[in-house]
């Protein structure tokens, strides 16, 4: 049983407080508060976990400052829905707030290599507007003798050169917890110039040990990539696992799963599940055009695969797009072929906010068809 508190409460101790005592009263069960925020409102929620059945709804629903009290059907308490449509996905971090209103874009480097492409490519998205970007360090590699990434020597320039242009968030996957601290020290040394979403890869879908140990801490939100050989389900009790631990400011990520069926795409591409993770959870859906179709392919409008698939995910409801660009492909030293060039920014950011408005008016226009 989730109670919902009214937003942006003065006082949301008091209520919570009145609420756990209330709960006292019925055996085999525990209260955990949890709080989001938002940039619009800050919500505090009562999670009432045991045997709920037997706590009858009423009395709770009539406590001042209490919003409503839902019931839990489904496996994910934390990212549920619930089929509450009003259920805020909305988390705000070093200024960049993820929901449902804005359609954000991670645009950057697979892997961080040398300081002037690092450098190149955050000034082309200064020049855009863009403050949000991809810079992988620590890369996890299907053979021992690929690049493995800079590691931590490189965190300093990175986090230097973001503060320069004015980035406020890169996603950065992680794949040990040593390089959670690994990161936040870094950050802090180079006094917090810009912020860090962790990014769980794809071959760490299920290691439950880094999962947990994500979600132990607040600091930094989630860029949580759906296992390329395993369930949505699997993938999507992963991050109730995170926010189990703590943290509930998880993006979800789809970037295709493995199978030949989905040849001559590097990943089948699995946009078409972006409804399904948007009415079971309240997670904002973020897609990965670049690691699912995999290479610079064009269709014969033109357009790169890797274009159009970003219009199937915004067309279908994807607020977060996380996609490879290099200033030389050819001399990146991971997945160079799969990666935009910076001169195609601005197409592709218009083309994104077309298909965004043609979303939003197609919400508007068709609304309910069932
Ligand atoms: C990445 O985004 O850098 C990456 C390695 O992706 P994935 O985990 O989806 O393969
Ligand atoms: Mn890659």
């Amino acid at each position: 049983m989730i109670i919902v508190l009214e937003p942006d409460l003065e006082h949301p101790e008091a209520v919570v407080q009145h609420i756990e005592e209330s709960v006292s009263r019925y055996p085999g069960v525990t209260t955990r508060p949890y709080q989001f925020a938002g940039d619009r409102h800050h919500l505090t929620e009562i999670h009432i976990i045991g045997s709920t059945a037997q706590i009858p709804t009423e009395p709770f629903e009539t406590i001042p400052g209490v919003l409503r009290v839902v019931r839990v059907t489904s496996r994910y308490r934390l990212i549920g829905r619930h089929d509450d449509h009003t259920r805020t996905a909305e988390f705000t971090y070093n200024g960049v707030t993820f929901g449902d209103r804005d359609v954000l874009v991670f645009a950057g480097l697979c892997a961080v290599d040398t300081r002037e492409h690092v450098d190149s490519m955050m000034k082309a998205l200064a020049a855009h507007g863009i403050t949000t970007t991809r810079m992988g360090a620590y890369k996890p590699r299907t053979s021992p003798y690929d690049f493995q990434g800079l590691g931590k020597d490189c965190l300093p320039w990175v986090f230097e050169l973001a503060g320069k242009h004015g980035i406020r968030m890169i996603a950065m996957e992680v794949t040990n917890d040593r390089h959670i601290d690994e990161v936040r020290q870094a950050l802090e040394t180079a006094g917090r110039p810009t912020g860090v979403m962790l990014q769980v890869g794809t071959r760490n879908a299920q290691n439950f040990e880094l999962l947990k140990r994500i979600g132990q801490q607040r600091e930094f939100p989630v860029l949580y990539k759906r296992g390329m050989g395993i369930t949505l389900e699997e993938s999507l009790n992963a991050c109730e696992y995170v926010a189990h631990e703590g943290n509930p400011d998880i993006v979800f990520c789809l970037r295709g799963v493995k199978t030949h069926l989905g040849d001559p795409h590097r990943n089948l591409v699995d946009f078409g599940q972006i409804p399904v993770i948007r009415r079971q959870t309240r997670l904002p859906v973020c897609v990965d055009p670049s690691h699912s179709v995999g290479r610079m392919v064009f269709a014969p409008d033109g357009l790169p695969d890797i274009i159009h698939t970003v219009g199937q995910a915004i067309i279908a409801g994807a607020t977060v797009v996380l996609v490879d660009f290099h200033p030389h492909p050819e001399k990146a030293l991971c997945d160079g072929g799969q990666a935009l060039r910076p001169e195609a920014l601005p197409r592709f950011l218009r083309y994104i906010e077309r298909v965004r408005a043609a979303y939003t008016d197609v919400v508007r226009d068709t609304g309910p068809t069932n």
